[in-house]
Order: structure tokens, then C-alpha cells, then sequence
């Protein structure tokens, strides 16, 4: 008996230890982590320089409180951070994951509508599906009711739009019709809402868990920023997931050169090595904040300096190794690779993702794109078989409201063309054991 717990009794081997794109269990087993864990580990396990350069800052010091003394890890990386941000965005507040980046988004934007004598701001405008995190607060921006509504009574459920499940529409619109027409859902809402309560608009720019790396048309973009300007409303993008280079930029909003007014991170972020993330904000907006009191907000271990040096030498990696620049390579090689699946099996019914933020789903019929009978429990199993043949991937059973499995195929951005080679022989080899 484990006296551990998590979401579920899930018996998995002990993990030893990691080497690149490949963990390995205590029986000596080898794993591609074809998911990098939940979409974090960016530059594969073991990196030696990021360990070095965790060692010497242990050989100094692990913590230092915030409001006891600066620390050149906090400051270096917040200076490195903003410049990788759009113009503006370059006041950093770190974290320790990415529920908590959603938090303190929410909040500095709450305390800024104060600070503008607009106190009748209050409401956070998200999307449905999406996955904002675990805190009651960001659960109550969480378009996932299986998380969210048995703490219904707990906190308040915010409004929230579809968000552009195209893939699953039968209309006669154009790509940038469609991308309009899912945009103008936010104004309706505003309108619905009433404007003057209206704080914030949040979304995944590409959808992670709960879409399975979901794209809206590019016209869905521009016009939601154009949307949030005209309201008065700060826009937030959670690139917790797509963020750190994961979609081929930096950040995923530079696809559309889009600059959000704040941004969450985490995930990519450290990478793995460090529990952290940052909410990055227009100097602005922070300083309104600041002006006026300070920002009422603050976790214990924000900017450690250990985390820091981690997420330091990370994005050190990150650059050195143009990791960036690979994942959108390696993703258009993989990308391509997945849909070559589609001719091989009939029940892979969509392809979809930008970079290696890249995913499938399975359906009982392409033409009408209806899911698999829930009792089939795909989800769960592909996984299954993967896991023993020593691929790992990301599987969950939810989109655009309706049922439907989908599996996350993210490797880390280190993959090189011959790993995705191997993954793809790893997981045809699933495919077929499923198929079966
Ligand atoms: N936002 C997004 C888009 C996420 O994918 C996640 C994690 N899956 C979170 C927020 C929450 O991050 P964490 O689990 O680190 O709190």
C-alpha cells in the first residue's frame, strides 16, 4: 500500500531515470516520453547544463524570501523573460505552476479595474471546452464540467463561449468566415453580460488538454483582440501549455502578432526542472497597480531562486540549441506523419495542432465525425498499449461539449527527425494492437 494519492488508482512503475526524450523505469525499461509528461519537459530529462547550473546556484542558496532580498536568478531571468514577450509586456511576477500564473492574471487584472474606478469589472469571459487549471479560481474559468461543476456552490462560474470546434462543423463557411463568426461569439457575450461587468477575455490560444491542440482559422485572432479593445476589456492568453516555443514561436500569440495584455506561462517554462511559472503584464497595468497600494497577491516560493536558475538555464538551452526553430520543423515533419495515419486507419478522424503541440482524435465516422461509443473507452486504452510497448502519449475523452477521444502527441523539442521515426513506429504498432 502507497501511502500517496492522486487522481485515481493508477499503478505505474517506478520511474528511474531520464536521458533526453527517453525515461526508464526500475526494471531498466525504456520510454519515449512522446507527451514530454503533460507537455513540460521542452528540452528533454538530464539536460547537464541545466543541472549544473541548478547545482551552483544550491551551492549558494535554495530560497531567499522575495520581500527579504533580491536574487540576480529572479531578476536575470524576469529581464530575460520580458524580452522575449511583445512590446509592453515587461513586468514579470513568477510562480510556481500554472494554475497559479492563472490566478495572479486574474487578480492583477481585478486590481486594475479597481485602480480605473471601474469596480463594476468583475467577470472573466472564457471559453468552453478549455483547461485554465486546478485553484478554485481557475477552475471557475475551466470549460471541463467534470472538474468544475461539483465545486459549482464553491466559487462563481464564470461566462462562457464555444470555443472554435471547426473541425466539427457541417456549414458552407470559409475558413476566415468561421474564424469571425466564433470571434463575434465574445461580443455577444460582453453585450449579454453587460459590458461595464466585464473584466477579462481568457483562452489557450491552442487549445491543450481539453481540445487536443485545437487552432482556430487566423481571422479568429485579430478579431478577438479588436473585440476586447472596442469593450475595454484585457485580453489573457494561458500559453501555460503553448508557450516556451512548444507551437514553433516563443509564443504561440506571435502567429498572429497578437500581444495579449497578460500572459501565463509555466509548463515549458523550467521545463521540468523546477516547479515554476510566470504572469507577465503590460508595465501599465502593474504599475496602476502598484501605484495605487500594491499588488495584493504573492506565494511563498514566488521567484526561487533555484526555480529561477532552473527556468535561466532552460531558456539558455532553449536558444543555444534553437529549440524553437525545431519544434516548428519537427512538428510540420510529425504533423505530416499523423495525418499518413489517416489513410491507414478509418477511425482517425481529424489531425490537428501547431509546432509539437500536435493531436487526433478518433471517431466511429469521419463524415459526420461521430465519436467512438464511450464504453470503448479508446481514450484509455491506446494509451494503455502504447505504455507497454514504451511510448507514452496523452490521451482525454472531451471536445467542443461532445464526447470524444483525443491523444496528444507532444515530444520534447529536442526530437529529432529519427525519434519521430521511432515514435511513429511505436505508435502504428499501437494502432494496429488497438485496431485489432
Ligand atoms: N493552463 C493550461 C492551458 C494548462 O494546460 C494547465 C495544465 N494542464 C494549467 C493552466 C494548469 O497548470 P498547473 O497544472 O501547473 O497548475
Amino acid at each position: 500500500m502507497s501511502n500517496l494519492f492522486y487522481q485515481s488508482r493508477q499503478p505505474r512503475p517506478f520511474l528511474d531515470r531520464g536521458e533526453g526524450i527517453y525515461l526508464f523505469d526500475q526494471s531498466g525499461k525504456r520510454y519515449i516520453d512522446g507527451s514530454s509528461g503533460a507537455m513540460v519537459s521542452n528540452i528533454g530529462h538530464s539536460n547537464p547544463r541545466v543541472l549544473a547550473a541548478m547545482k551552483a546556484q544550491m551551492d549558494r542558496a535554495t530560497f531567499g524570501y522575495r520581500l527579504h532580498f533580491r536574487t540576480e536568478a529572479s531578476e536575470d531571468l524576469a529581464a530575460r523573460t520580458a524580452a522575449l514577450m511583445p512590446a509592453g509586456l515587461d513586468r514579470v511576477f513568477f510562480v510556481s505552476g500554472g494554475s497559479e500564473a492563472v490566478e495572479s492574471a486574474i487578480k492583477l487584472a481585478r486590481q486594475y479595474a479597481i485602480t480605473q474606478g471601474e469596480a463594476s469589472r468583475w467577470k472573466v469571459i472564457s471559453r468552453f471546452p478549455s483547461y485554465h487549471g486546478c485553484t478554485l479560481g481557475a477552475l471557475a474559468l475551466t470549460g471541463y464540467d467534470p472538474l468544475a461543476r461539483p465545486f459549482d456552490p464553491m466559487m462563481r462560474d464564470m461566462p462562457k463561449i464555444a470555443a472554435p470546434t471547426c473541425y466539427l462543423d457541417r456549414d458552407n463557411l470559409t475558413d476566415d468566415e468561421r474564424g469571425l463568426k466564433y470571434a463575434e461569439l465574445l461580443r455577444a457575450e460582453i453585450e449579454a453580460q453587460g459590458p461595464e461587468t466585464v473584466l477579462a477575455f481568457i483562452m489557450e490560444p491552442v487549445g491543450g488538454a481539453s481540445t487536443g491542440a485545437l487552432v482556430a482559422p487566423d481571422s479568429y485572432y485579430g478579431r478577438i483582440r479588436e473585440i476586447c479593445d472596442e469593450y475595454g476589456i484585457l485580453l489573457i492568453h494561458d500559453e501555460v501549455m503553448t508557450g516556451a516555443g512548444r507551437t514553433g514561436k516563443f509564443l504561440a500569440a506571435e502567429h498572429w502578432g497578437i500581444a495579449p495584455d497578460i500572459v501565463a506561462l509555466s509548463k515549458g517554462f523550467a521545463a521540468g526542472y523546477a516547479p515554476l511559472g510566470a504572469m507577465v503584464a503590460r508595465h501599465d497595468i502593474v504599475d496602476a497597480v502598484l501605484d495605487a497600494g500594491g499588488f495584493l497577491h504573492g506565494f511563498t516560493y514566488a521567484g526561487n531562486p533555484l526555480a529561477c536558475a532552473a527556468g535561466l538555464a532552460v531558456l539558455d538551452e532553449v536558444e543555444r540549441a534553437g529549440l524553437v526553430a525545431n519544434a516548428g520543423a519537427m512538428g510540420e515533419v510529425l504533423k505530416a506523419r499523423l495525418i499518413g495515419l489517416m489513410e491507414r486507419y478509418p477511425f482517425i478522424g481529424d489531425v490537428r495542432g501547431k509546432g509539437l503541440l500536435l493531436a487526433f482524435e478518433m471517431v466511429s465516422d469521419r463524415d459526420s465525425m461521430e465519436p467512438l461509443p464511450k464504453g470503448l473507452n479508446a481514450h484509455s486504452r491506446l494509451v494503455d498499449i502504447a505504455y507497454d510497448m514504451g511510448l507514452i502519449i496523452y490521451s482525454r475523452r472531451t471536445r467542443g461539449g461532445i464526447e470524444g477521444d483525443h491523444f496528444l502527441i507532444c515530444p520534447p523539442l529536442i526530437v529529432t527527425e529519427a525519434q519521430v521515426d521511432e515514435i511513429m513506429d511505436l505508435l502504428t504498432a499501437a494502432l494496429d494492437a488497438f485496431a485489432d
